[in-house]
């Protein structure tokens, strides 16, 4: 389990090839021009990212771009590989820190986006009308958009790239990927799979970095489409960055879910799935459960309920057989902690503190066992911040309407779910909460890749989510053409405005 500052694998697609270094520090990017990470071989003569655009666009333009049926080949060839779970799951857990059971399962929906790339050709089709007026017919092409930039965050570092890069590419699309500087090795990985799968260099390129790094994306002309996933002041000036240079931009943000019990769920199964979705990957999801909003007179029981199952819970290295690994690193584990004091300071009763914990693991590493907060004031930073790790909040409501009313009135609408038998409260509750992914006692209701995955509200700039059909028309763009064969009455002067006939 990494304890140490991250280096940095930096990965360029250069003539020739993928050309893997690991002396990159954080933050830094290597370019094929220069001999050593930045700061100590000199500045390159481009802004970063700017070869990578340029390289991409020559790439990706519609003389030489990939037919379809070839990206679609490459892209299935690249899902087809059986070292993943393996592989993949062993780097996941020792950067980042999930359990093994977790990467599995990050696994295995980043491959249900490949399957569904590789019906793409389905999603392209175009339409066609005959006849619409004398001898003219009209259709309709989706094209790729070309150069499309992916910025992605710590938590899902296989997942969130897969959301987007194998749909962009098997459209016709460049990709530049720019994984978070704490945990790019899954990114490279990836590369390096579909490089051995037949994708012609230049096609998928990882570039490492932070700010500067994402400014060369966001700043160049050539680029078209940015896909960030990430916190939302980043994700606010991504959009308004790259929209003012002229981009496509979906942002997909953060994040504060609630779980809403009615008094006539099942507590037993409820309080299972508020420790699944709550403590998951140690709350490091933008689709964990942070709120769970009790309607009365349900409270009491299930505040024990969590209790007795946070208990049990095996805090340790992910390769051992534990249900929750540790934070990513020393700053986000520090500043989860502090929310613990701040529901202390205003009132709330803290229930379980394990800041303490016995871990199964290196001592050194970023702990902090699982912890829940009972009768959070909503006025409270601890229910309005997102704070993105195992603390769960439980706020009480006297009935379905306060609950819904309280969800709708915060900033973000990512995820949420409701548990309750009552199935005309559950369809009253979709129809009313304003909050893109809704689960019916489903905790962590993910959309399978047939279906869009993104928030509402401040969970989402731009108007566009990550796969399934939105995610198709994100990294194209439609053509309309109007076309007739000349005969010799189509002939004559008519300045008016075209009519049809
Ligand atoms: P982050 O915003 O710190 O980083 C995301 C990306 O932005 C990284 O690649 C990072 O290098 C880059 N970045 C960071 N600072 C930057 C700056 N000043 N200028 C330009 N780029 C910058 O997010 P994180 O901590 O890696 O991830 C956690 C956040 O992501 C949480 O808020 C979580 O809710 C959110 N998230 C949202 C979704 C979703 O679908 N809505 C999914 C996963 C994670």
């Amino acid at each position: 389990m990494r304890q140490s500052p991250h280096r940095t694998l930096v990965c360029v697609v250069a003539e020739g090839g993928c050309t893997i270094r690991d002396d990159g520090e954080v933050g830094t990017t290597m370019l094929p021009q220069v001999e050593g990470p930045l700061g100590t071989a000199g500045r390159p003569r481009w802004p970063v990212g700017v070869l990578e655009v340029r390289r991409a666009t020559v790439l990706c333009g519609p003389r030489v771009r990939p037919f379809l049926s070839m990206s679609v080949r490459v892209t299935f060839g690249g899902s087809s590989q059986i070292r993943w779970e393996g592989e993949l799951a062993e780097i996941i857990t020792s950067e980042h820190g999930k359990v093994v059971s977790d990467v599995l399962g990050e696994i295995s929906r980043s491959q249900e986006v490949v399957k569904f790339a590789t019906s793409l050709a389905l999603h392209l089709k175009g339409e066609y009308s005959e006849q619409v007026s004398t001898g003219v017919d009209v259709y309709s092409t989706r094209q790729p958009v070309g150069v499309v930039g992916i910025i992605s965050p710590f938590n899902f570092p296989a997942m969130v790239p897969m959301w987007f890069f194998p749909i962009a590419v098997a459209a016709g699309n460049a990709v530049i990927l720019k994984p978070s500087e704490k945990d790019p090795s899954a990114a490279i990985w990836l590369a390096k799979l579909w490089k051995e799968a037949g994708l012609p260099d230049g096609i998928f390129t990882v570039l490492n970095g932070d700010k500067e790094a994402v400014d060369g994306l966001l700043t160049h002309p050539d680029g078209r489409a940015i896909s960030f996933v990430g916190s939302t002041p980043i994700a606010k000036y991504v959009y308004e960055t790259a929209t003012a240079h002229g981009k496509r931009v979906q942002a997909l943000d953060g994040a504060k879910n609630h779980m809403l019990v009615l008094p006539d769920a099942d507590l037993n199964v409820t309080a299972d799935a508020a420790i699944n979705a709550g403590f998951g990957s140690a709350g490091e999801r933008c689709m964990a459960i942070s709120v769970v909003v009790a309607v009365e007179p349900v409270a009491d029981k299930l505040v024990e309920k969590i209790s007795a199952r946070i208990k049990t819970l095996k805090v340790g290295d992910g390769r051992r057989s534990c249900d929750m690994g540790p934070l990513v690193t020393a700053q986000p584990r520090d500043k989860v902690a502090s929310y613990i004091d701040i529901a202390t300071a205003d009132g709330a009763s803290v229930v379980m503190d394990d800041r303490g914990i016995d871990v199964d693991g290196d001592p050194n590493g970023f702990w902090l066992g699982p912890t829940l907060i009972d009768k959070v004031p909503t006025s409270s930073k601890v229910y309005t911040e997102e704070i993105f790790g195992p603390v769960l909040s439980v706020v009480r409501v006297k009935s379905h309407r306060d609950g819904v009313e309280l969800i709708n009135s915060g900033a973000f609408g990512n995820g949420t779910a409701i548990f309750a038998n009552d199935g005309g409260a559950a369809r009253r509750f979709q129809n009313e909460v304003q909050v893109g992914m809704i689960g019916v006692n489903v905790p962590i209701p993910v959309p399978v890749a047939t279906f869009s995955f993104g928030g509402l509200k401040e969970s989402l700039f731009g108007d566009t989510k990550a796969h399934g059909a939105e995610g198709v028309k994100f990294c194209t763009q439609l053509k309309a053409i109007t076309s007739r064969w000349l005969e010799p009455s189509h002939g004559g002067i008519n300045v008016g405005f075209p009519e049809n006939d």
